[in-house]
C-alpha cells in the first residue's frame, strides 16, 4: 500500500507519517529530511539543494525526480510506503504516475491535512528540531529539554532555517502556488481525502487511519465485484 502526505509546510505530515509508517510496516520517505541530510553530509545534491531550501523555495523538479525514483527503486519499497513532502508539483505526481504505472503500481491513497494559516505559523515558527536525529519538538506543546539536547540521542536542537518567519511566507505562498493544484490533480484520480489536522497527534492519526481503512475496504468491494 503507496500513501502520499499531502499538506501545507507545519500541518504535521512528517509526525503522521511516521506513525503511519510504523502502524502499516512501511518505509517513511521524507523528501525533506533526505535533503537536509545531504545538506548536513555536503555532498553534492545537498549543495545543489541549500539555497532552495535557506529560501523556501522549490528545489528544481528533475532533482527531485530523479531521487525519489532512486529510493524507490530500493528493496524496501517493493510492499508501498508512506510519502512525506512529495511531490509538490503537478509535474513531480506525473512523473510518479509514470514511474508507478511501468511497474504495474499505483498510489492508492493521498491525505490531505488542513490546518488554518495562523496555527501553521504559530506551529513552525514554534518548531524546534534535533540536529542528530530529526526529532521534532515544539516551544510551547512539546518543549525541549532545559539544558538544549535532545532527549533521544543527545545531539543540539535548533530552529531549522526555513523554519524563521520571514522563510515562512515565502514557504505558505509556494504551497499555494505550487502544491495546492495537486488537489485537484488526486480528486480527479478520486485518490483525495481530506482531513483535518489541528486536532492532537492521536485524533489526527486515528482520523487518517479509519480514511485509510475505508478506502481498503471499499477496494476490496470493487475487486470482487469485478470477480477478481
Ligand atoms: P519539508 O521538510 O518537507 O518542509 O521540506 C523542506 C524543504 O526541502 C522545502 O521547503 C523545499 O525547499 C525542499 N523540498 C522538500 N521536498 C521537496 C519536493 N518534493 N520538491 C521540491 N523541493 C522540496
Amino acid at each position: 500500500m503507496s500513501v502520499i502526505l499531502l499538506g501545507a509546510p507545519g500541518t504535521g505530515k512528517g509526525t503522521q507519517a511516521t506513525l503511519l509508517a510504523e502502524k502499516y510496516n512501511l518505509p517513511w520517505i521524507s523528501t525533506g529530511d533526505i535533503l537536509r541530510d545531504a545538506v548536513k553530509r555536503g555532498t553534492e545534491l545537498g549543495q545543489q539543494a541549500r539555497q532552495f531550501m535557506d529560501s523556501g523555495r522549490l528545489v528544481p523538479d528533475e532533482i527531485m525526480i530523479a531521487l525519489v525514483q532512486e529510493r524507490l527503486g530500493e528493496a524496501d519499497c517493493g510492499k508501498g510506503f508512506i510519502l512525506d513532502g512529495f511531490p509538490r508539483t503537478v509535474l513531480q505526481a506525473q512523473a510518479l504516475d509514470q514511474y508507478l504505472e511501468a511497474k504495474n503500481k499505483s498510489i492508492k491513497v493521498v491525505i490531505c491535512l488542513e490546518v488554518g494559516r495562523e496555527k501553521l505559523v504559530q506551529r513552525l515558527t514554534s518548531r524546534r528540531v534535533c540536529r542528530s536525529c530529526g526529532a521534532d519538538y515544539n516551544l510551547i506543546t512539546n518543549p525541549p529539554p532545559a539544558n538544549g539536547r535532545c532527549r533521544v540521542c543527545g545531539g543540539e536542537i535548533y530552529q531549522r532555517t526555513d523554519d524563521r518567519e520571514e522563510t515562512i511566507a515565502k514557504r505558505l505562498q509556494v504551497y499555494e502556488e505550487q502544491t495546492r493544484p495537486l488537489k485537484e490533480y488526486y480528486q480527479k484520480q478520486g485518490k483525495l481525502e481530506i482531513v483535518a489536522g489541528e486536532g492532537s497527534v492521536k485524533d489526527v492519526q486515528r482520523l487518517i487511519q479509519a480514511v485509510i481503512s475505508q478506502k481498503m475496504n471499499q477496494d476490496d468491494i470493487y475487486q470482487k465485484q469485478q470477480g477478481n
